[in-house]
């Protein structure tokens, strides 16, 4: 028996992606606005049904057990319908993942978008990735903390809203948007919203790539769906190496030159300077 365990934890290294920009970051940006605008908005579009039907397009009416969805209408019975449509999303998850990689993580997964969101305030509030780098450093001083403090109110109000935004699927909003205020909801409501709100917070503000190092089941499955043919974004060693930078170079040496730019953008933390990606 081996007498030294090896710890599968590494504790969370600080990271401070730098802002790039280009057609893919572009579009993220427009996907992100999308589906976060999706999310957000949805409940409050109405579909008028008839007098004695709710008027909210999209609904999950648990006291009625009933589904709406625009002009379709789910009874439990008929549940296959959405059965079906969850195995063909997930098919067509495993086609796009063979095919492209990682898009789901990289473009679509909440935790993706609402981290990218968070990053977003965050460079808002304390800038780029020197002035991020230098207040982390800084000591705790009226600047540190007014910038900090006022990060963390953004990040609250997103991850509130996050939260508000669920429960309005499941009851007539515009009431509830009310009953919310007044503070006369069920006490269910302002439950899901306290706990949305929390993960949300630590798990976009705080977690952010330990979440999916740590406790998200989908990068161990993924990797069974690529092969050689699989779009990548990753560092090719037989590429890079033998990286050298401004007079070092020769023909010799491989296409890195050492800039560290994927290092500094990366919001994963990846470290290539071991030949290695974390
Ligand atoms: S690893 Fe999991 S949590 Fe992280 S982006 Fe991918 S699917 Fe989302």
């Amino acid at each position: 028996m081996a007498s030294e365990q090896t710890s599968l934890y590494a504790a969370q290294e600080p990271i401070f992606p730098r802002r790039v920009s280009g057609f893919f970051r572009t579009f993220k940006w427009w996907l992100m606005a999308v589906t976060l605008g999706i999310y957000y908005l949805t409940p409050w579009i109405r579909w008028d049904r008839g007098p004695s039907l709710p008027d909210q397009a999209v609904l999950i009416d648990m006291a009625n057990r009933r589904f709406y969805f625009f002009w379709i209408e789910i009874w439990p019975h008929e549940f296959y319908f959405v059965a079906g449509l969850l195995i063909m999303a997930g098919l067509g998850l495993f086609l796009f993942t063979s095919a492209l990689g990682r898009v789901w993580c990289g473009y679509a997964c909440p935790q993706t978008v609402w981290t990218d969101l968070f990053i977003l305030v965050e460079r808002w509030v304390e800038g780029d990735r020197n002035a991020r780098v230098r207040l982390y450093k800084a000591k705790w001083d009226i600047k540190k903390w007014r910038l900090r403090l006022t990060k963390w109110a953004l990040w609250l109000a997103i991850a509130i809203a996050t939260g508000g935004a669920w429960v309005f699927y499941f009851t007539d909003a515009p009431q509830l948007a009310v009953d919310l205020v007044t503070f006369s909801a069920h006490p269910i409501a302002y439950t899901t919203i306290a706990i949305l709100a929390l993960t949300t917070f630590v798990f976009g503000g705080f977690m952010r790539e330990q979440v999916c190092i740590y406790m998200c089941p989908w990068p161990r499955i993924q990797g069974a769906m690529m092969d050689d043919d699989t779009l990548t974004v990753a560092y090719r060693e037989g590429r890079g190496e033998p990286r050298e930078k401004g007079k070092k170079r020769t023909d010799a040496s491989g296409d890195c030159i050492d800039c560290m730019a994927c290092v500094n953008v990366c919001p994963m933390g990846i470290d290539i300077r071991d030949g290695q990606q974390m």
